[in-house]
């Protein structure tokens, strides 16, 4: 026992020895050495920390904001990012990170995401939805993994790529992780962008989210629809339900449905015949129905009330004429002429197709605006196909960036990706999630290495 003991302590002796020898003759490669082996960089890692900031659950209507909020910060601290914490509202953090560039005098570029998701119905996944469970194909299952948890990370990753790479931007690159896009931004994104920090950071342009595509083309979106709520409400007579009679409130209502109706098919028919995309045209769907009198089995049968109302989501890309839509909807689907009431006012909501400039919100994708003309090359190089520019369908936070005059693309790079978001057993593939931090490492490349100083101040008009 003794000599084995002594055999074994000689043993470890010589190996100590030979450990030190072999770290002084591989020295002088010691920093290639250790960016190669670097196990923060390796795929494992990087899917892990992605996986980490998919499980911390942000749902609505009471997201862990804090939770994410230590996460994103941790991040930054690993990265030597500027970081803070402002809580423009009380509980909802907005984390803005910055990368400082060399050249503070020319406009910063800002990389944002949301940090809230939309709630997950746990019984109908396959894998719990704040698991993030990685199965054999290498999809990632989890509610925000499409929608927008992977850009939030990637910007991150690929940030962490290019520092490693020795790269030093021209111009500031900021990361906004904002609060409540989920529920309409108004205490995350709107806040920030009326913000004087917002003002100081001299953003020249904004990069946020897209959306999927089930194709090889990756989606840019450089305008929004603008959401008009809007309720109609029908006046009549009330009467016994066995008459027959005119301008009922029913019958009023009905007619302005059928109008609804058929310009709703006019619209549907561009879609359908491939002359228009979804997010060219203006959609109108009837969302609420109210009317009849109530009775403890259900309604009165024999009573013809006197008032029904209909909800409608409107959705009007900037390019859509707004007036005449608005003529229509006071001439034409709530005429006073017929007993219906429709005010401005009732909308539940409307979001003007016209920025603070009075010019429709869009950001050009054409030479004009040379943040695109970056953007396509900058995929292109990543060895990435981007398809038509489009009009986004619903409404995401680059609208209070955009009402600012200021250029917003949106951009979520996943091709070849089902659309699943808001949708049960979201995924995301692990090689579509890598290949995007590659994409995003061309791009943030790009963008904060652009030295033109024509696209500062007033010229941002021409954009
Ligand atoms: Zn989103």
């Amino acid at each position: 026992m003794k000599l084995c003991s002594r055999t074994m302590a000689y043993c470890y002796a010589i190996l100590l020895r030979l450990c030190l020898l072999y770290s002084i003759f591989s020295s002088p490669n010691l920093s290639t050495a250790s960016i190669q082996q670097d196990p923060s960089s390796s795929d494992e890692a990087i899917i892990s920390r992605f996986q980490q900031y998919l499980q911390i659950n942000t749902a609505q209507p009471s997201p862990q904001y804090y939770q994410a909020a230590d996460f994103i910060l941790s991040q930054a601290k690993s990265l030597s990012l500027e970081s803070q914490s402002i809580e423009f509202v009380k509980t909802k953090p907005v984390i803005l990170l910055k990368w400082a560039g060399s050249d503070p005098s020319l406009p910063s570029i800002l990389l944002n995401s949301h940090t809230d998701v939309v709630p997950a119905e746990h019984d109908k996944w396959a894998h719990h939805p704040f698991s993030a469970h990685l199965d054999s194909d290498g999809n990632v299952y989890a509610r925000g993994s499409q929608d927008m948890k992977c850009v939030g990370m990637q910007y991150l990753e690929a940030i962490r790529r290019l520092k490693a790479s020795g790269f030093q931007p021209l111009r500031s690159v900021y990361l906004s992780f904002v609060p409540d896009e989920e529920i309409g931004g108004h205490d995350g994104a709107e806040k920030l962008a009326q913000s004087d920090v917002f003002e100081k950071l001299n953003v020249g342009i904004v990069l946020d989210e897209g959306l999927a595509s089930p194709d090889e083309n990756y989606r840019a979106f450089y305008a929004e629809r603008s959401p008009w709520w809007l309720v109609i409400k029908a006046i009549g007579a009330p009467g016994h339900g066995a008459k027959l009679y005119d301008n009922t409130a029913m019958e009023n209502l009905l007619k302005s449905i059928e109008s609804v109706r058929r310009f709703r098919a006019s619209q549907f028919d561009l879609v359908k015949a491939g002359l228009k995309a979804q997010g060219e045209v203006v959609s109108v769907n009837m969302v609420f129905l109210k009317a009849g009198t109530p009775s403890p089995t259900g309604f009165v049968m024999n009573l013809q009330p006197s008032e029904a109302e209909a909800g409608f989501d409107i959705r009007i890309p900037p390019t859509a004429d707004s007036e005449s839509l608005e003529r229509r909807i006071a001439e034409e689907w709530a005429p006073a002429s017929r007993n219906m009431t429709f005010r401005l006012g009732q909308f539940k909501q409307k979001v003007s197709v016209l920025d603070k400039y009075g010019r429709p919100v869009l950001t050009a994708t054409d030479s004009s605006n040379p943040w695109w003309n970056l953007l396509e090359e900058a995929v292109k190089k990543a060895n990435g196909k981007l398809g038509k520019p489009e009009i986004f369908p619903a409404s995401t936070d680059a609208r209070y960036f955009r009402d600012l005059g200021l250029p917003a693309i949106g951009f979520s790079p996943m091709a070849n990706t089902p659309i699943l978001l808001h949708d049960h057993n979201e995924f995301l593939n692990k090689a579509e999630y890598l290949k995007g931090i590659e994409v995003y490492e061309s791009i943030i490349k790009a963008y904060a290495s652009y030295s033109e100083h024509s696209i500062s101040g007033d010229s941002k008009d021409e954009l």
